[in-house]
């Protein structure tokens, strides 16, 4: 390749590309097919910071490339790490803006939670990250870099990064089009190659993108906040079932099963004296009724700006004997991160009045 015949790159970020895209753009540029997915295979699974890195190029090569088409990485801001091994980064984008990203060892394989926008519209009103409003989304890049950082990360530990959540900062499906581009380029063999059936995508219940996200038929793991039984409560908690009540959710939700063959599951923040009762325990039950569905009851963290207390360890256990006696999946999630700030969005507000700070 001659640089006078590489196209110009402007609107061209090779980290949101897959593999047929970066083959194009080096035809494009009169260079073999199979350089793209070079270029894709070093981006992701050599993980190099710089084009001069990639030896397997030629010195013209590289050098034109790293003129036309440079990329920025994440940059981490700080790391926490807690005894039990969950390690949470603050990362800084090319813009200045800050997002956060949570590694969570597990026995049936680790996992990292990504962020999806900076800050978020949804404004459930027992959620750190809401605090913050939107200010834009991420692109599938981005969602690559912070399972980048994580996979590095694992490496160095002797681990391995087998899943991935898109349940930190932001509502994913509120930036459908990038996040079904980060399944595929995640998914992708010349990179990370996590399979569809270990990715999360956790929604506050957009119901037109379920439907949307179905329809890509991709055997993702759909995890719908719940968090109560009734529309009554769930509004007061989640603004959006305003729009999207109930009904609608669940409908959606049985259609997603039905379309991917996925059980779906339900995420239920367990909040003293809120939504922890025995008798909405039964309204939740009666409202999943059979639905093939897996509840996770979840023990809430403290959000200081928020008035919610987390329940007691016996009322979440009593509630989890109600659901399961009726035959529904259920279980408690693990508290991890107990060291850390393990909230989400917590470590980047602080870490923005350390900055702000003289
Ligand atoms: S719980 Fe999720 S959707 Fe709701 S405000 Fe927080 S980040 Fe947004």
């Amino acid at each position: 390749m001659h640089p006078a015949t590489l196209p110009q790159a402007s609107s061209f970020n090779p980290l949101s590309r897959l593999p047929e895209e970066l083959a194009q753009k080096m035809e494009e540029a009169g260079e073999p097919s199979f350089r793209g997915r070079q270029w894709f295979e070093w981006l992701w699974r050599h993980g190099v910071l710089d084009y001069r890195a990639i030896s397997v190029w030629p010195a013209r090569l590289r050098e034109a490339m790293a003129e036309r088409f440079p990329f920025s990485r994440v940059a981490v801001v700080t790391q926490q790490t807690a005894t039990d091994g969950t390690t949470k980064w603050l990362l800084r984008l090319a813009d200045g803006e800050r997002v956060e990203a949570v590694y969570l060892p597990h026995r049936w394989g680790d996992a990292v939670c990504i962020s999806t926008q900076v800050g978020c519209n949804m404004g459930c009103r027992f959620c750190a990250s809401g605090l913050v409003k939107r200010i834009r989304n991420l692109d599938a890049g981005e969602m690559m870099e912070q399972v980048r950082v994580a996979h590095a990360w694992a490496e160095r530990q002797g681990r391995r990064l087998t899943r991935v959540d898109l349940m930190g900062i932001g509502e994913p499906l509120d930036n459908l089009d990038q996040v079904e581009r980060f399944f595929d380029l995640v998914h992708e063999p010349l990179g990370f190659g996590i399979s569809y059936r270990h990715l999360t995508v956790s929604t506050s219940g957009l119901v037109p993108a379920i439907y949307r996200l179905a329809e890509g038929a991709r055997p993702v793991t759909l995890a719908i906040s719940l968090h109560a039984p009734d529309d009554a409560l769930r509004t007061r908690l989640m603004p959006v079932n305003r729009a999207y009540p109930l009904a609608q959710l669940l409908a959606a939700a049985r259609h997603y099963a039905e379309r991917t063959g996925r059980r779906v599951t339900f995420e239920y923040a367990m909040l003293e004296g809120v939504n922890d009762s025995l008798d909405q325990a039964r309204r939740l039950v009666r409202l999943l009724g059979h639905f093939p569905c897996h509840v996770n009851l979840i023990p809430w963290n403290p959000v200081p700006e928020h008035p919610f207390r987390p329940s007691s360890r016996r009322q979440v256990e009593a509630f989890l004997e109600v659901v399961q006696a009726a035959g529904i999946s259920c279980t408690i999630r693990r508290e991890m991160g107990q060291t850390i700030e393990a909230a989400c969005g917590q470590l980047r507000r602080r870490g923005e009045e350390a900055w702000t700070s003289p």
